[in-house]
């Protein structure tokens, strides 16, 4: 086996090897699929590795030889299980959905196919995108890989595992409240939830249809930044995917204010955020502070209820759009009793804990007589955060937050709690209500040696503006 730093890897430096010549296609992922056998029956990122990856790397070779090589060619990759790739199973991490097969490619997966990735395998996440833990999974707990005891974040735990456990050297993941930003911070990687409607959703089972958006997972914020401009696309066959034009308008009606960095003190004040997360806080604003940012203290005060709307609003989505999982058309089915029991017995013993308490939820909130009370009223703060947003970014280019409220923490330790669990996506939920794009960076490290992180947030269509700090922040932070 070719001795491959993996560690130090990076996309472009993978490229450089691979065009080079340094080492092959087939050689760097035998490196990664070692990784894998050694370490996957423990940490459970993946859940299962794609039996077509000979072809793939056969086929990624080719692009070198025939001079098609992109940069992110032969690159290996891992797939969060809520992404179809047409031929091989999409399960959700839910037992409605174990064996289903996807009969077509998301567009995620058929853009990077043309580039030649290689997609190792699928990897674990909380049923159907809900959680912070991935405990959730109908298939096991994903295990921090640096930190076996504790969880590596969710939902899309496994892919921000696989890529900390130097198991893929990238990944994709989807956030509807926080899903990578809040999984990277926790495995000590890089997250990036883009722009909502920046990355086609076509072939991502819907959650909340509103809220979630794909992004990438990397060791260092130019490789998001590679990941990202590679996926982003203006796609016909999502409804909500903008067209190039209409965001480049959107981009150059904020104003330039790119060295001022607001901190909404507001949200820092409140209960539940750990004295060790506030105190990092603090050292990686002074860190901004040398590099030249201007510091402005900003009041988002409506923003606070984010996560009260999101937990109206994506239940609300969930309950409407999970009903498809009916037993009849697709996915597990227990034909026993008459038509309503086969109905719930199939939800019933497909869908987890977790889903089913969110589909209950939805329903209700859904529910003639309360519908305007609960999903109208949050309509309307969603509405109102936006336009706070909006105003505070007439004053500053960014603004910065801790990406989680608390460190990671132990596995079990919230799982009967789901309320304590929800609070993980205090300063994660607020980018996805409004759609704006939010990165997660490493930001140092905690008393016990976990991984802290700041999340930078920019307004719509701005993501340049986050891998220009990004960068900035991660060639200083000491880790
Ligand atoms: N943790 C949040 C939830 O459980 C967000 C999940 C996500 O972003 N997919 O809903």
């Amino acid at each position: 086996m070719k001795n491959i730093d993996l560690k130090n890897l990076t996309i472009e430096k993978a490229h450089e090897s691979l065009r080079g010549g340094e080492f092959s296609v087939r050689e760097l992922v035998d490196r990664y699929l070692a990784v894998i056998s050694e370490k996957n029956s423990d940490i459970n990122a993946y859940l299962e590795i794609y039996n077509d990856i000979n072809e793939q790397v056969l086929s990624a070779q080719k692009m070198f030889s025939d001079g098609t090589a992109t940069i992110l060619t032969g690159i290996p990759i891992a797939l969060k299980d809520n992404m179809l790739f047409a031929g091989h199973i999409a399960s959700a991490s839910s037992k409605m959905l174990e064996n289903y097969t996807a009969t077509y490619d998301s567009t995620v997966v058929s853009i990077l196919k043309k580039q030649g990735v290689v997609f190792l395998g699928r990897t674990n996440m909380d049923e159907f995108a809900m959680g912070s833990s991935t405990e959730n999974s109908a298939f096991g707990r994903t295990k921090n890989p640096l930190a076996p005891d504790y969880v590596p974040g969710g939902s899309s735990g496994g892919s921000a595992a696989a890529v900390a456990m130097e198991g893929a050297l990238i990944a994709l993941g989807s956030d509807t409240g926080g899903s990578i930003r809040q999984p990277a911070a926790f495995c000590g990687i890089v997250g990036m939830k883009p722009t909502y409607g920046t990355v086609s959703r076509s072939g991502l089972m819907a959650m909340a249809s509103s809220l979630d958006q794909i992004g990438p997972f990397a060791k260092t914020v130019r490789d998001a930044e590679i990941i990202f401009s590679a996926i982003t696309s203006h796609d016909p066959l999502e409804a909500t995917s903008v067209p190039m034009e209409a965001r480049q308008l959107q981009a150059t009606s904020y104003k330039l204010q790119t060295n001022r960095v607001g901190v909404p003190r507001d949200w820092l004040s409140g209960e539940g955020i750990d004295e060790e997360v506030k105190k990092n806080f603090e050292e990686s604003l002074n860190i901004l502070k040398k590099l030249g940012y201007e510091l402005v203290d900003i009041e988002l005060p409506v923003s606070r209820y984010s996560l009260a709307a999101y937990y109206i609003l994506q239940p609300a989505e969930v309950s409407s759009n999970l009903a498809r999982f009916d037993g009849i058309r697709y996915g597990h089915s227990n034909q026993e009793g008459d038509l309503l029991d086969v109905y719930e017995k199939s939800r019933g013993e497909g869908f987890g804990k977790e889903v089913r308490r969110r589909i209950l939820l939805g329903t209700y909130i859904l529910s003639h007589g309360y519908y305007d009370a609960f999903y109208g009223t949050a309509g309307i703060v969603r509405t109102q955060i936006e336009e706070e947003f909006k105003k505070v970014f007439e004053t500053v280019g960014v603004i910065a937050t801790p990406t989680s409220p608390f460190p990671p923490f132990k596995a079990g330790e919230k799982t009967e709690d789901p309320l304590a669990m929800y609070m993980s996506d205090l300063f994660t939920v607020p980018a996805n209500i409004v759609g704006i794009p939010g990165i997660a960076i490493p930001s140092g490290k905690t008393n016990n040696g976990l991984p802290h992180s700041i999340q930078f947030m920019a307004p719509h269509f701005c993501e340049d503006r986050l891998f220009a700090i990004g960068k900035a922040f991660e060639s200083a932070v000491q880790l």
